[in-house]
């Protein structure tokens, strides 16, 4: 396996804080980064060595960016397949189209993991009002429709009490392709996350117990209790087989519903993760730098938890505009995402707590 040297450049699809951490990751193992993204000035952006401010469609631009950079990767799903199908002709891109086009549809992720033996959440696909009752009559109410393209924090999603609740739930959610879900009654949720090489080696962190607020997380512990601790094994057996019949190369993340009937997928993301944060500290090794040691094809460091306990707790809206305080706590670990001004469900940051 020859690597890319220290001093090659990465890019970056996307300058959110995932991009960030990933650029101050990589600048530490001596890497440059570039971002490319259409905003202005982006938090991953403002950290690194280079930036092109363009549209994803933008095919002169796109051009540019695979001639000065050495490996590319995309730090959010929802990069058009498109534009990645477009880079990866020109530049290795990691990690590959496949995992992104299962990723940024619901229904074609549940499909995949299905066909791999993993148990997704009872589900039925909806392009209709009239999809929509049908879908009611089989898996009843309460049930979440959500868009299968596009969706993020609980975005794109309607929640139906009731069958009465369906002409809303439509509505809201914008009249697009979707998929009803049936409610999972669920006593936690966790991540499993892992790293996979260039050369196939596979590496997970400790599971994360995960806590949601409005949709959005709002903090993982790790490691994980109870029925998630039980349940961890079998997820990490899947994960690892899923990535490898993905082919993955890089941070692929699962969520599970952890239920009295065994583990049930929610959703993946193949790149790093909000659950994962707690690792930059926490982890001998984050999911950031592996995430940029596989990119660049170095082997993978070590995931163990370097302490007793870790726990992560999500800034979200106006909870990081008293950032005094937040750092009068010596024990906090706290990242901020330079975001500006704060807007309710905007992540502006998080704080990680480790028990030595
Ligand atoms: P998602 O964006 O699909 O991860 O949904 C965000 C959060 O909504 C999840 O982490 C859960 O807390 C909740 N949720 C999503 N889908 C379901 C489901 N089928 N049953 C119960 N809760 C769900």
């Amino acid at each position: 396996m020859t690597a890319l040297p220290p001093g090659s450049t990465i890019g970056i699809l996307g300058g959110g804080q995932l991009g960030r951490m990933l650029a101050v990751a990589a600048a530490q193992l001596g890497y440059r980064c570039h971002i490319f993204a259409p905003d202005d000035l982006s938090p991953a952006a403002e950290v690194s060595a280079m930036h092109t401010r363009a549209d994803y469609d933008d095919e002169a631009m796109l051009a540019q960016f695979a001639e000065a950079v050495d490996v590319v990767t995309y730090e959010f799903e929802n990069v058009p397949a498109a534009t990645i199908a477009r880079l990866s002709a020109a530049r290795i891109t990691r990690p590959g189209i496949k995992a992104l086009k299962v990723a940024q549809d619901r229904l074609e992720e549940k499909q995949f993991v299905a066909e791999l033996g993993g148990c997704p959440a009872p589900h039925a696909p909806v392009d209709s009002l009239d999809d929509l009752h049908a879908a009611i009559g089989r898996i009843g109410t309460p049930a979440i429709l959500k868009a299968r393209r596009f969706g993020y924090d609980g975005k794109g999603q309607a929640r139906l009490a009731t069958p009465a609740d369906a002409d809303a739930a439509w509505d809201a959610i914008g009249r697009q392709p979707a998929v009803l879900e049936g409610f999972v009654r669920f006593e936690q949720e966790f991540s499993v996350i892992l790293a996979r090489g260039v050369d196939g080696d596979i590496r997970h962190w400790p599971v994360a117990e995960n806590r949601h607020r409005d949709g959005i997380l709002a903090r993982s512990t790790v490691p994980a209790m109870g029925l998630a601790a039980e349940q961890a094994p079998g997820a990490i057996a899947f994960a690892e087989k899923l990535a490898g019949a993905l082919d993955h190369v890089g941070v692929l993340t699962l969520e599970f519903f952890a239920t009295s009937e065994g583990p049930i997928f929610n959703e993946m993301a193949p790149r790093v993760h909000n659950s994962g944060h707690w690792t930059i500290e926490g982890a001998v090794t984050s999911q950031f730098e592996n995430h940029i040691r596989a990119v660049v094809g170095l082997p993978l460091g070590d995931t163990a938890l370097a302490a007793k306990a870790a726990e992560m707790t999500n800034l979200i809206g106006d909870e990081a505009d008293d950032w005094a305080a937040l750092f009068a706590d010596p024990a906090a670990h706290v990242h901020l995402y330079g975001k500006g001004a704060s807007r309710p469900g905007r992540k502006m940051g998080h704080v990680t707590k480790l028990t030595l």
